[in-house]
């Protein structure tokens, strides 16, 4: 392969960035500007561009984010989809999509660290060994934390029984209870200390010092109610927390971290994709408690935007769901607002 590419060819682009990237990036958008591709069942369907033929054989898996050819064999990821059809050699590629997302491709031959690379207003990059695969294990592990916690607090399941849920849907949501207390995720942990838990969201570190000397930490969920949000694979990329009676903020999200963009994810999606397929149609609402409410009570297809209002990326993957998407937000100002901005992002 030739290098006739912006990059240097003295830099790697770090296989940690690679997989964010992939992350992030749909493969049905991509392979989509090229193919036109039909829904059929979980997959997309269309003639394949990489051999002569007249009925479809060609699909693209949006939960394992490949293409493949039943016709020819023609095989692979949206950076090799691009390489093979747009003709666009590996860097080139790489660039494309990271544009596409708004990620800045890692150009220095030593690893950029955390959430100061970059310009600003550009999304932080994780390009060292903190990978994708890193920040999902300690979401994972916080996850089973405060679902083992939630069991044990009398008071946070008083309440949930006081919103009609029942432990069927707490478990098929995964709801978990984060106890009052700075520090609880050490016994979760065995390094409270290690950077990938603050690179998560789960852990602040505070300016004031401990009394050792060193930047105090603390968790970032506090006696909340956790909602865990899911990926379309099913991954545990976030968290959103709800106070249980009063306190602010009433909802805390996890911050924008290499796993999770509360412009493109939606909570709810991956529990109820199969009950959208079915009902052909979803609801949007505004809050994680609606989402786990309306499944409660028979209406399994809701899904809600993250705390901010619903954007085209949005409404790009709920179209990917089902043509029919029913809005449903409070009769307030602010459900006025959010309602108008949710018709614009589908316009
Ligand atoms: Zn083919």
């Amino acid at each position: 392969m030739s290098c006739r590419a912006r990059f240097p060819p003295r830099n790697v682009i770090p296989h940690s960035f690679l997989q964010d990237l992939l992350n992030r990036v749909d493969i049905v958008d991509v392979v989509g500007k090229y193919v036109q591709l039909k829904k059929g069942g979980a997959n997309f369907m269309g003639l394949c561009p990489f051999h002569n033929e007249k009925s479809p054989s060609f699909t693209v898996s949006p939960t394992k984010q490949f293409y493949h050819c039943f016709g020819c064999g023609a095989h692979g990821t949206a950076i090799g989809f691009l390489m093979e059809h747009a003709g666009l050699t590996f860097p080139e590629a790489v660039g494309e999509l990271a544009q596409s997302v708004g990620l800045t491709v890692p150009q220095e031959p030593s690893p950029m660290r955390g959430a100061t690379a970059g310009a600003p207003g550009e999304r932080p990059v994780f390009a060292d060994r903190k990978s994708a695969a890193a920040l999902s294990d300690v979401m994972q592990t916080a996850c089973d934390y405060y679902r083992k916690a939630l069991r044990g607090a009398p008071e946070a399941i008083r309440y949930l029984k006081k919103r009609g849920l029942t432990g069927e849907i707490a478990a098929r949501f995964g709801l978990g209870y984060a106890p009052d207390g700075w520090q609880n995720l050490e016994g979760a942990f065995a390094d409270y200390r290690s950077d990938t838990l603050v690179e998560a969201g789960l852990v602040i570190v505070s300016e004031k010092l401990d009394a050792e000397g060193q930047p105090r930490r603390y968790d970032r969920f506090r006696e909340r109610i956790m909602f865990p949000i899911r990926n379309v694979k099913g991954q545990v990329i976030g968290f959103g927390g709800r106070v249980l009676e009063s306190g602010e903020p009433k909802y805390l999200n996890s911050p924008e971290t290499p796993l999770f963009s509360k412009g493109s994810e939606l909570y709810g999606l991956f529990e109820a994709r199969l009950a959208i397929r079915e009902a052909r149609s979803v609801l949007v609402v505004e809050g994680y408690m609606d989402v786990v409410a309306l499944a409660q009570l028979g209406f399994p297809n809701a899904v809600a935007t993250l705390g901010t209002a619903c954007t085209p990326v949005h409404v790009q993957k709920l179209l990917r769901q089902t043509d029919t998407v029913i809005f449903s937000f409070d009769g307030d100002a602010a459900g006025r607002r959010a309602a108008r901005r949710a018709l614009d992002a589908c316009l």
